[in-house]
């Protein structure tokens, strides 16, 4: 049994402050809901003030990013050292590094890698865009950042990984994808990927997220999917009442 996984991606929003007083409201409700993986991933600037915040609960903290080297000249940089004392969850390969960044799946994969000595978890993003999706390119697409992604990490360490399917035309849109079409996609591509690199068990233990316009709305179309762990949320994640909703509705 996967246990279910919500993580809400905050990107480039809330100060200090707003952080404060968003996760004030929205601790007390993620509180009450049991038997789910609640994560919260604020802006770097934040961390430390939510992580106060967070301490007690049963609400982890992600960060949305890192390097992967441990320390050294990297301007502007935060290490998976920096980062592991805050957090448990780190987010990698969001479509927005990758198209903005200059993110590749070689410097994705280094930073998964990075995450084995420092117990990080990584929420590993892939997807494709709508360009690759009306080329009918999803599977080659969408299996490629997995295997480019995870190459020469072992078994017992991608098991425990979380895997978010994003096709990157449904973030920030409004567009989300139907239930099906991403459940097909998790199920005969993503585990499909992981069944061939390592064997049946370590892609049935992976837990997979769908990612992309989820609102409190459709969240239940997408997790009573039954290769849909979760979801990784952005916009709705910064309004309470929608995250609170769209964690409740990982209860099955
Ligand atoms: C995301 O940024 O990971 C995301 C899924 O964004 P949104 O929910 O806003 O589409």
């Amino acid at each position: 049994m996967r246990t279910p996984f919500v993580a809400g991606n905050w990107k480039m929003n809330k100060t200090v402050e707003e952080a404060r007083l968003l996760v004030f409201e929205m601790a007390r409700e993620l509180r009450e809901i049991k038997g789910v993986e609640k994560v919260l991933c604020p802006p770097f600037t934040a961390l430390l003030a939510v992580a106060a915040l967070l301490e007690g609960t049963d609400i982890g903290l992600g960060a949305q990013n890192m390097h992967w080297e441990e320390k050294g000249a990297f301007t502007g940089e935060t290490s998976p050292l920096m980062v592991a004392e805050f957090c448990r969850y780190v987010i990698l390969g969001h479509s927005e590094r990758r198209a903005y960044f200059g993110e590749t799946d070689e410097t994705v994969n280094k930073k998964v890698g990075a995450t084995r000595t420092c117990g990080l978890i990584p929420i590993l993003c892939v997807g494709e865009t709508l360009a690759e999706n009306e080329a009918g390119r999803t599977t080659e697409v969408v299996s490629r950042q997995v295997r480019e992604g995870l190459k020469g990490l072992e078994a017992g360490f991608t098991s425990g990984i979380v895997i978010a399917y994003e096709p990157v035309w449904a973030i920030g849109t409004g567009r989300a994808s139907s239930g099906e079409n991403a459940n097909a996609v998790v199920q005969d591509v993503i585990r499909k990927t992981l069944t061939e690199m390592y064997r049946e068990e370590v892609s049935q233990a992976v837990r997979v997220l769908y990612g992309g316009s989820v609102t409190a709305s459709d969240a239940a179309e997408f997790f009573s999917q039954p290769d849909i762990d979760g979801a990784l949320v952005g916009g709705a994640s910064l309004r309470v009442d929608e995250f609170v909703a769209i964690t409740r509705a990982t209860m099955k």
